[in-house]
């Protein structure tokens, strides 16, 4: 495969993942698997690399741009946040938002709403992630499965009804459905995909089904691949 046909992916996470878990961050342990596929070229950023990792160079610079963050979503200016927002409505570039991402600057840009859910619980059981849409292509090659661990989350998610639900997630702990587990949306050029999973004390971003989910929905957003 050509350079210019590689899918550029920046992964992005803030660094307040804990080390014990996830060593230098969820985004090596996203980026570590990304790499080993032969039509990607990834790389990572955090809140504590200059400009955020989300410098108009590096931002131009990427097809799809992968986003966790918890703590620090006011690390990230309005600014900076709309400028993410513009290059996936404008240029076509896509956005993959992680988990505790819900309520990031850019998502909420994106999907004009404030991300907030209900409550959470982190100890909150197996969670069942159940395909919806198993034709959809961030769908590819996954059946239901559950991860033996995760943070259950209450409802109602304050974000537009996705054009596509591909996943719900199932807490059989406390017969609790969160109804995005993964959902889609079209903005202006660009695709937007949320996926629920991944709180920072759970070795989600570890599991083989999760991290086929966000390969497929690297595959899926990317608009224009250089
Ligand atoms: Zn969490």
């Amino acid at each position: 495969m050509r350079p210019e046909q590689l899918i550029r992916v920046l992964v992005w996470s803030e660094g307040s993942e804990p080390r014990d878990v996830y060593g230098d961050g969820i985004r090596d342990a996203i980026a570590d698997y990304l790499r080993t596929l032969p039509d990607m070229v990834v790389r990572t950023e955090s809140a504590n690399h200059p400009g955020q990792g989300v410098s108009r160079n590096d931002l131009d610079n990427t097809d799809v741009l992968i986003w966790w963050a918890h703590v620090c979503h006011d690390d990230i200016t309005d600014e900076e946040a709309q400028q993410i927002a513009a290059r996936v409505t404008e240029d076509g570039m896509g956005f993959i938002a992680l988990h505790s991402s819900h309520t990031s600057k850019p998502l909420r840009a994106l999907l004009g709403a404030s991300g907030t859910i209900a409550g959470t619980e982190v100890s909150g059981g197996p969670e069942q992630i159940r395909v919806l849409l198993p034709e959809h292509p961030i769908a590819q090659g996954i059946t239901d499965f559950t991860l033996p661990r995760e943070e259950l989350w209450r409802e109602p998610f304050d974000v537009p009804e996705p054009d596509e639900r591909v996943f719900e997630s199932f807490f059989p702990r406390h017969d609790a459905v969160f109804h995005i587990g993964g959902g889609c949306w079209t903005r202006g050029a660009g695709r937007v995909f949320y996926f629920r999973p991944g709180h920072e004390t759970y070795p989600t971003y570890f599991d083989t089904n999760v991290l086929r989910v966000i390969t497929n929905a690297v595959r899926w957003a990317v608009k224009n691949p250089a």
